[in-house]
């Protein structure tokens, strides 16, 4: 791939502003990759604490020539009453502050717009910002330029979002059970208050969140990390009802082509990739299940306890992440006093970050237990792996219906709560017994079990079709540089 999505002889230049979370950065070095892979050159926005977990992404673009480039802008925490470093929302201690942090984010604006306007480069084209980054619309705006919207979220989820705050459905609901129906959605859907997006007020949010609605209705289009064969329905019907352009550009995690690219996203793991592999390799196919809940979820000791108790009824091979840390000091106590020796044979612990995909798309998993973040249910989908699901907050619960109702490829383990980022449940909403039946549901019963994987493999099968040379994302990715290259030639 290279320089086939260019028209003109100027390079088109894609400016991109991600939310600093690993959940939104890592789809948007993909991005990065992509766009540059198909000519396009690329700015890559970042602050300093971010670019260093970015090392081993630089160096991959170093090392292939693309052209992407880091830009790092002092990010203002201190004054905006977060600790001195405080860079990325995996640092802020509760959710409590993810307003001061969208607040520091936004400060970023004039320092932007004048690194945009100074730099050396083609002048931008085209800014694709995270969706809470409402301000980069006035940045496009005085630049002349369109913006795109990135949400990190499939179709299905986006669509619910906008709904949600297009009829404002959740205004007077006080109580948090009470069942949603999503107007116009294309397949049945209910939700608890609680469990749709934007369900649970989260403190100094409402302001910004008007705001970035605001924005979503100016912006020139949506970017989707998803792509179109999956959920056809309900990415048609978001572009209806938003009438906006929809760029379906994924499974954008399928950029790497190998390995070492693979095990190097995110941040550094703790564990010697080698060593996982080789654990993997001894094991069945499809025999192990892999437990992970994302980069931000802290799931508190209790339920940890529980579900550990729950892996081990099971009887089932699994490697387990836990990002307890230093928070929940119990949990460390709870693993070296009996729990990690006996079932050490069949499972895995992993403490802190995982190479989740190089994990994922190994022949020995089986099953995936997750918290539905997409990026996490996108990947598993490409490795056509079924999940169970276990959603915590936001828009996993919509997730969570995309992939049990509507694709079935897995099952819910069951979870009534939503989970309160810095103010986790006491005790454990999740039993044990929820684990064990859901393993054995989705890795044991003989006939349920072919099905999910069939299906799961043939959502595989399309993920490689869409994304492949010719394929429908493939595709969009070659217009949107089109487009956008025509736009910047009509302007002179
Ligand atoms: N991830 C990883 N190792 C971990 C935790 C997460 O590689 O230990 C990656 C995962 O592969 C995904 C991203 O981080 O690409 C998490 O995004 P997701 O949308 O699933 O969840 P979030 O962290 O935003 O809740």
């Amino acid at each position: 791939m290279s320089g086939d999505g260019q028209s003109g002889s100027a390079r088109v230049h894609f400016v991109l502003v991600p939310m600093m979370a690993q959940g939104h950065i890592i789809p948007m070095t993909d991005m990065a990759s992509l766009l540059a892979e198909h000519g396009a050159q690329v700015t890559f926005i970042t602050t300093p604490v971010n670019a260093s977990r970015l090392a081993s992404f630089a160096a991959h673009v170093e090392e292939t020539g693309l052209a992407v480039r880091l830009v790092e802008l002092h990010f203002p925490a201190a004054k905006f009453g977060l600790p001195d470093g405080c860079e990325t929302v995996d640092m802020i201690q509760s959710q409590d502050l993810l307003s001061n942090f969208l607040e520091a984010c936004a400060a970023l604006r004039e320092p932007l717009k004048a690194h945009l306007r100074e730099q050396q480069l083609p002048p931008p084209s085209c800014i694709i910002s995270d969706t809470m980054h409402w301000w980069t619309g006035d940045v496009a705006r005085e630049l002349g330029i369109p913006r795109l919207n990135f949400s990190g979220f499939c179709g299905f989820s986006s669509l619910v979002s906008y709904i949600i705050c297009r009829d404002n459905l959740l205004k007077h609901i006080t109580d948090e059970n009470e069942l949603i129906t999503i107007p116009g959605f294309p397949t049945p859907l209910e939700l608890a208050k609680a469990k749709c997006p934007g369900g649970i007020p989260i403190p100094g949010m409402e302001q910004i969140r008007e705001k970035i609605y605001q924005e979503e209705l100016r912006c020139n289009g949506v970017v989707l990390n998803s792509f179109k064969e999956l959920e056809t329905l309900h990415i048609e019907s978001f572009e209806q009802v938003t009438r906006k352009k929809v760029w379906t550009v994924g499974p954008m995690c399928l950029c790497h082509q190998n390995s070492n690219t693979i095990a190097a996203r995110g941040n550094k793991a703790p564990i010697d990739e080698a060593d996982c592999l080789q654990w993997l390799d001894s094991m069945k196919p499809g025999s192990v299940i892999f437990v992970s809940f994302g980069s931000l979820t802290c799931t508190a000791p209790q339920q940890l306890i529980e579900l550990g108790l729950g892996l081990e009824a099971s009887k089932k091979p699994f490697i387990w992440v836990i990002k307890a840390g230093d928070k929940f000091p119990e949990v460390e106590e709870w693993l070296s006093d009996g729990f990690e020796e006996p079932v050490k044979e069949r499972g895995m612990i992993i403490r802190g970050w995982a190479p989740q995909v190089m994990i994922l798309w190994h022949q020995a998993i089986g099953g995936f237990m997750t918290h539905c973040g997409w990026n996490s249910t996108i990947e598993s989908i490409c490795a056509g792996v079924p999940m169970i699901t276990w959603p915590h907050f936001a828009e996993q619960f919509s997730n969570e219906k995309l992939v049990v109702d509507v694709l079935n490829i897995g099952v819910e383990v069951g979870v009534e709560g939503v989970t309160r980022w810095g103010h986790e449940h006491k005790e454990a909403m999740v039993t044990r017994n929820d684990v064990e039946r859901a393993v054995y549901a989705l890795m044991d019963e003989e006939k349920a079990q072919e099905q999910f994987r069939v299906r799961a493999k043939e959502c595989a099968i399309k993920a490689r079709r869409a994304f492949d040379e010719e394929g429908s994302s493939y595709n969009n990715i070659k217009l949107l540089i089109q487009e956008m290259g025509n736009k910047m030639n009509a302007c002179g």
